[in-house]
């Protein structure tokens, strides 16, 4: 079973994404730590985001000790990323890596921006979550104040909606909701709401196929 997840930034679809592969034992790849990790290695190397070449070889070049999560989280390699993410020649380059995580025998779950439309258009599950740019501000802020970063609320809101609006209107894979995906709008639910209700969605979606199938088998 291959599930894509999609949504803007702080919209908690890494949160449901690891509860889900938890929940069914499948792995889980947070694919915005590539583009993180992308960004990170031209910072660490000098160079500029508009080398689109350097950039390209960071991507098709990362290896796992690139993959510091502590070093990747921030706010500010989330706007990095987003940099280098509007680089088609990144977004290709990250492909191929990607589709063969999701291709694991078993399943997977991926989460993202373009899981559903670009990587896992056949994917089994799609869920595109959201909430309102304040709420997700909200929840960041929140997320950071409890890291004992001195948090800016205007300031957050400020990054998210920049993200949002480069993230929905970059040429190649802008985010937006697959047509056959589910909404999921995390705005009133808290986190254990909102695993419930994808939850909910995965087993709609997994156990419908099956009961046609029997419903179809011999008398
Ligand atoms: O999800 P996260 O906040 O870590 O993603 C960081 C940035 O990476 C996003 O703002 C987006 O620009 C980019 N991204 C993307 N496609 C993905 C995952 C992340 O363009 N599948």
């Amino acid at each position: 079973m291959i599930v894509a997840i999609d949504g803007p930034a702080a919209s908690g679809k890494g949160t449901l994404a690891r509860r889900l592969a938890q929940h069914f034992g499948l792995p889980h790849l947070d694919t915005g730590l590539l583009y993180r990790a992308t960004a990170r290695v031209l910072i660490d190397e000098g160079r500029d985001f508009s080398d689109v070449a350097a950039a390209v070889a960071a991507a098709r070049g990362l290896a796992l000790i690139d993959f510091d999560e502590k070093l990747l989280r921030g706010p500010e390699m989330g706007e990095a990323a987003s940099r280098v993410a509007a680089i088609p020649e990144v977004r290709e380059a990250l492909v191929e890596s990607q589709r063969a995580f999701a291709r694991r025998p078993g399943g997977a779950i991926l989460d993202g921006r373009d899981i559903g439309t670009i990587i896992c258009p056949d994917a089994d599950v799609k869920i595109f979550v959201t909430a309102t740019p304040e709420t997700r501000a909200t929840r960041r802020a929140l997320e950071l104040k409890g890291q004992g970063a001195k948090v800016d609320y205007a300031a957050v809101l400020e990054d998210i909606r920049k993200r949002d609006e480069r993230d929905a209107t970059r040429s190649l894979a802008p985010l937006r909701a697959a047509e056959d995906a589910e909404i999921l709008d995390t705005t009133k639910l808290d986190v254990e709401a909102s695993f419930k209700a994808a939850l909910d969605i995965v087993e709609k979606k997994i156990l419908v196929p099956k009961v046609h199938a029997r419903d179809a088998g011999p008398a």
